[in-house]
């Protein structure tokens, strides 16, 4: 040990000439070995380095360094200065925004007065270099520079993520929200903008039917003609499902203009290898700031007026106006009225009867739903049904209704039929064939005596799942029957695609029977229809008896209305019926104290 530290100390002090030139040479030696450490050091960093000494001029850089900017060897050499070093790399990579003359020499006098440096910087080849600065107390730096590309897009993509649809490619809500805001802030600049919501009309139906990639490729090429159709400062977002939005920079009258055209191109098949589909599409315009001072309350105001658009029939367009706010705030309040009325039991059944045209006495009744409100009184259902849909109530109210038609007629003489209407909500939402079963059960009614009403919308919604319902309800007995026919599409494939049992025409063209002649062709040919189909035929909303004889001779098997008799209660059909019937029993007291 003390041997050793007594060599250590000679070699530290010189004593001659001799041993002078050795220590240089050791120093020599020991520098080199230094610099072979230190670049051996750097060469294993993961990253490139670069160290200067005071003057400018390079120490030691390891070999990424060289390879990021594409240097030379030549230029890796201790002693270069920095200038050379950073004309070259402005030559070899060109640093994204660094085309100046000026840049070389802003950084050089940038690491003359020790200002820090340290940055993100994009080099034209693409690549992304992180770079930190370092300043030495001897009055050199020594500056790292990291290849973070793939790190830095994959930050760009997790950002492009959050604020867009992974589906379409859209903005998302959330960047939605965020050009509204901002287009907000530009008020001052533009003076009003729009904003159109938009949801695509039988879109559910598709997807069931023809599976979800079809869902989804329908869902890009909306989202392309979408984007196609707009003007250069538009934004198209996708909101979610089946709801787009567009921000439009334009006043009233050009943002009515693009919801034309977008419904117009919207109307175009969409081809999936050859699988054609058709969809409409629903659209409710706002403007800012007369319709809504922030984000919220304007698109609050397009959802409103969407949703009157939706209520008036496929791929309606509809720009808000104020009323749609109180009529909103009444559905509102009917919907809540509707949920107490379901549990206080306030509706009753009214049944009319229909005329067998060929016998001539009665067929059966329809039942009609009648609400008895505790404060406004009787409510129509025109009025309440569409409520009722909407809100999915009419699945529980429907399912009441034919329980209690069922039982109703389970007491009349075993010839008589009721018909129960019921909406394609139920035949979507509820599991109408089970609710049916469980009410013919419990009624023990003849399937044969009951028969469903639904309407043409059925078809609308192009849905599988429906029309299997009813087949399922017509293979147990039940009839099936297509009511108001001739108000919707009327499109003669619907009587191909499904066989109902009986064709109702809707009482406008009876009504229009003595002022038109084309009511009148319709009338007949749609009795020709049915007769052809093997499909019964009842004409509604007999007023009067010219009527009544004009749908006799064209040969309607079944006739309905005021002329032959209102709507009524149930205790006035067992009293009819008893009249008639003298085997139609007595109501127990009980029940008739009720009714
Ligand atoms: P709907 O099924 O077509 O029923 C015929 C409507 O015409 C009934 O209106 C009936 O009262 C009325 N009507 C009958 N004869 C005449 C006539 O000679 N002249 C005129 N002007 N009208 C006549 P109501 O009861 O107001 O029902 C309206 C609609 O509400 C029904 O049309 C039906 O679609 C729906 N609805 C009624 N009850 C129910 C129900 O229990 N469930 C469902 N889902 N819908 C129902
Ligand atoms: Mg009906
Ligand atoms: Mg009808």
């Amino acid at each position: 040990m003390s041997t050793r530290r007594s060599t250590s100390s000679g070699q530290n002090a010189p004593s001659d000439g001799q041993g002078l030139e050795r220590q240089l040479r050791l120093a020599r030696a020991r520098n080199h070995t230094l610099q072979l450490r230190l670049r051996a050091v750097a060469d294993n960093l993961g990253h490139g380095l670069s160290l200067y000494d005071r003057h400018g001029h390079l120490v030691v850089c390891n070999q990424q360094f060289l390879d990021i900017y594409r240097l030379p060897p030549e230029l890796g050499k201790a002693g270069t200065s920095f200038r050379r070093i950073l004309e070259a790399r402005v030559r070899n990579n060109t640093h994204v925004g660094t085309d100046g003359p000026g840049y070389v020499e802003g950084r050089v006098a940038a690491v003359r007065e020790h200002r820090p440096m340290g940055g993100i910087h994009r080099l034209n080849s693409g690549q992304v270099i992180s770079m930190t600065h370092q300043p030495m107390a001897d009055g050199g730096w020594v500056s790292t520079h990291r290849d973070v590309t793939e790190l830095f897009n994959m930050q760009a993509e997790l950002t492009h993520l959050a604020y867009h649809d992974p589906l379409t490619g859209l903005p998302n809500r959330t960047l939605f929200y965020q050009r509204i805001a901002h287009a907000f802030d530009s008020l001052g600049e533009t003076g009003g903008f729009a904003v159109l919501c938009l949801d695509l009309d039988g879109f559910k139906p598709i997807n069931d039917l023809h599976g979800h990639a079809t869902g989804d490729a329908l869902l890009r090429q909306f989202a392309s003609r979408l984007t196609r159709a707009l003007g250069a400062g538009d934004t198209a977002a996708r909101m979610g499902g089946d709801e787009f939005a567009i921000l439009h920079g334009g006043d009233e009258e050009s943002a009515l203009d693009l919801a034309h055209r977008l419904a117009e191109i919207c109307q175009q098949p969409f081809d999936f290898d050859g699988e054609v589909v058709s969809i409409a599409v629903g659209i409710g315009i706002a403007h800012a700031p007369v319709d809504g001072a922030d984000t919220d309350a304007l698109l609050h105001s397009a959802d409103l007026a969407l949703y009157s658009a939706k209520r008036g029939g496929r791929g309606g367009i509809r720009a808000y106006a104020p009323d749609l706010d109180s009529e909103a705030a009444d559905r509102r309040r009917l919907e809540a009225e509707l949920r107490r009325a379901i549990e206080n039991g306030e509706f009753e059944l009214y049944y009319q009867p229909i005329l067998d045209l060929r016998g001539g006495s009665f067929a059966g009744f329809e039942a009609l739903i009648r609400w008895e409100h505790p404060e406004r009184g009787r409510v129509s259902p025109a009025e309440f049904i569409p409520v009722a849909e909407e809100s999915g109530l009419i699945v529980m109210i429907g399912e009441w209704a034919l329980r209690e038609a069922f039982a109703e007629a389970a007491r009349w003489p075993a010839e008589l039929r009721v018909a129960v209407n019921v909406s394609t909500i139920q035949l979507r939402r509820g599991n109408l064939v089970a609710t049916v079963m469980n009410a013919l059960a419990q009624s023990g009614l003849a399937p044969c005596r009951a028969e469903i009403e639904i309407t043409e919308s059925v078809f609308l919604e192009q849905s599988e799942q429906s029309l299997e319902a009813l087949r399922q309800l017509r293979a147990l007995g039940v009839r099936i029957a297509l009511d108001d026919f001739g108000t919707g599409f009327s499109a003669l494939s619907y009587l191909l695609a499904f066989p109902f049992d009986k064709l109702k025409i809707d009482g406008s063209f009876v009504r229009a029977l003595e002022t038109s002649d084309g009511a009148a062709t319709i009338v007949s040919a749609v009795a020709d229809i049915g007769s052809r189909l093997g499909m019964s035929t009842t004409a509604e909303g007999i007023e009067t008896p010219e009527q009544l004889r004009a749908v006799h001779a064209a040969g309607y098997a079944e006739a309905q209305g005021y002329l032959i008799s209102r709507p009524l209660t149930r205790k006035s059909i067992r009293a009819m019926l008893h009249a008639h019937y003298d085997t139609m029993p007595e109501a127990p007291v009980s029940e008739r104290e009720a009714s």
